[in-house]
């Protein structure tokens, strides 16, 4: 006969609401990660200090869920990462700085980093707090509570992040080593990692994607929705919002909320999508699927789901549209903008618009030269314009610029010999989405690109380590038997 559960246990079933605490929860992950065997015991071999410098097996360069989920994936292969971020510890990402959403866009469901450990799910962490009725109730995420999930995250998971830590140069060389400078709150510091992970984030590989206009803007009179920004001190201004995506919608509520006198959005289309390719395409099999597919294939996809456009959540769009004084322009892309003192006249084809300050909200490109830790690199990286024609009429620069990347998102050289070691580098961020899908950042399947990246660099350590591992299994002698189990007949 089962036992009766005990009084904790049956808190711990559905229905069941008094929240557990986080306590119990992270006794049940630690008994969870037990059980699994997580981390796995370590077998790499050790790696002496070359000319002085420190080695580590994997330098982690960011430390948003990207960076934390493939730490933890390694540590379930026995592999040590380091992560390094330039940004203070609790503060990584884009969740508590510059995203200024109220909800995440993603539903609550989705299970992000947890790496299949139910204990380790967002649900799970929200339960023990709040309890069921409040999970039922929860509607979204609310941004913040997603950072402050992230930052459990990182401790229960024993990541090991070393914050205000800012790579600014990573070259790879010949010997099988990639070097690393960092700036430290000690000084400046330099190490070798035998494999680098860029898990550098949404504009990972380059910055916003500023519109020429802005070059000659007064850099007091405009901002990019990404920037840190006090929107505060858009109190009594005339504000335009270049664009009508997500974080177009998060800026104009941010800078109506913020007590704007008026804000115009100024959107190139004459409507806003009204469907999410990408969340429709989000199944198993592409999700799996997505780095074998045809090259065409691949860019049919991607370019589709780019030119459809993902439109801004509901709850964003009310968020502004609920203010009397926002205004939806459709129609009205920007041709031209000129500053006369501290006032911005912006001329669409349908009329003129007179504003105190301009948020352009016009995405991220990737742009080696905006990022001068990459300088070594960059000339050398291979990127799908080197080596594909789209079909006519499927031309995307976004898609163009992306790295052409290998099966373990390392990075490949334009000519063969030019760069070697740059198959160390493994581009973990958006960039990555056109040659593996979007499995390198976004929260939906952010787990299975970093599972297939730890799994895939143990093989590659494991292959590249054979005679060690050879010696070591010659060297090995645990018995099983010690020859007094039987008597020969
Ligand atoms: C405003 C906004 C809202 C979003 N909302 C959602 C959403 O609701 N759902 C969803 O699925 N996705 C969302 N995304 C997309 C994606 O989930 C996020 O961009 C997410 O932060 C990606 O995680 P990441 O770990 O790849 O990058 P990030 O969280 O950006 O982390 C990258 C880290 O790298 C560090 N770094 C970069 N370069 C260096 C360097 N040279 N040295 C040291 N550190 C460095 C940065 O400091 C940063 O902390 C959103 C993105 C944005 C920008």
């Amino acid at each position: 006969m089962p036992a009766t559960p005990s009084h904790d246990e049956t808190k711990c079933m559905p229905g069941a609401d008094a929240p557990l605490g986080l306590a119990v929860l992270e006794r049940r992950l630690a008994h969870d990660l037990e059980c699994l065997g997580w981390p796995a015991k370590p077998w790499m071999p050790p790696q002496p200090d070359e000319d002085g410098l420190p080695v580590l097996d994997v330098a982690v360069i960011g430390a948003g869920q990207a960076g934390l989920a493939v730490a933890s994936a390694l540590a379930q292969q026995g592999i040590r990462a380091v992560v390094f971020d330039r940004a203070p510890r609790d503060l990584e990402g884009p969740w508590a700085t510059t995203a200024r959403m109220e909800t995440l866009r993603s539903p609550k469901e989705l299970t992000g980093p947890a790496l299949g450990l139910p204990a380790l799910t967002f649900r799970a962490w929200f339960e023990a707090q709040f309890g069921t009725d409040a999970w039922a109730r929860l509607d979204k995420i609310p941004r913040l509570q997603w950072m402050d999930y992230l930052r459990w995250y990182r401790r229960v998971m024993a990541v090991d992040v070393r914050n205000d830590t800012t790579v600014t140069a990573v070259r790879p060389r010949a010997d099988g080593k990639v070097q690393l400078d960092l700036v430290t709150p000690s000084g400046i510091q330099r190490l070798l990692a035998r494999r680098v992970v860029l898990a550098t984030g949404r504009d990972g590989l380059g910055g916003p994607a500023l519109p020429s206009f802005v070059q000659t803007l007064d850099r007091a009179r405009w901002a990019h929705s990404s920037d840190a920004m006090d929107y505060g001190a858009l109190r009594g201004l005339r504000v335009g919002v270049v664009g009508a995506g997500s974080s177009a919608m998060d800026s104009a509520a941010t800078a109506l909320e913020s007590g704007a006198s008026s804000v115009d959005l100024l959107i190139r289309r004459d409507d806003l999508p009204r469907v999410n390719k990408s969340k429709g395409a989000g199944v198993p099999g592409l999700t799996q699927g997505h780095f074998d597919l045809q090259d065409e294939r691949k860019w049919r996809l991607r370019h589709y789901i780019n030119v459809a456009s993902v439109p801004p959540p509901h709850g964003s769009t009310l968020r502004v549209s609920r203010h009397p004084n926002a205004r939806f322009n459709f129609g009205c892309p920007v041709l031209s903008v000129a500053q006369d003192g501290g006032a911005l006249r912006v001329q669409t084809p349908r009329r003129a618009f007179d504003f105190d300050f301009l948020i352009v909200s016009t995405g991220f490109r990737i742009d080696w030269h905006s990022r001068p830790e990459y300088a070594a690199i960059a000339p050398h990286v291979r990127a799908w314009k080197d080596r594909f024609v789209p079909a006519p009429g499927q031309d995307d620069a976004e898609l163009a610029d992306s790295p052409d990347l290998g099966a373990l998102f390392e990075l490949q050289e334009k000519t063969a010999g030019e760069c070697p070691g740059l198959e160390r580098i493994h581009c973990f961020c958006y960039p990555a989405t056109l040659s593996h899908g979007a499995v390198s950042g976004d929260i939906p399947a952010i787990s299975d690109g970093a599972r297939r990246l730890a799994t895939g660099m143990a093989s590659l350590f494991y292959r590249e380590d054979f005679a060690y591992h050879f010696a070591r299994l010659e060297a090995y002698d645990d018995p099983e038997l010690l020859g007094d189990e039987w008597v020969p007949a």
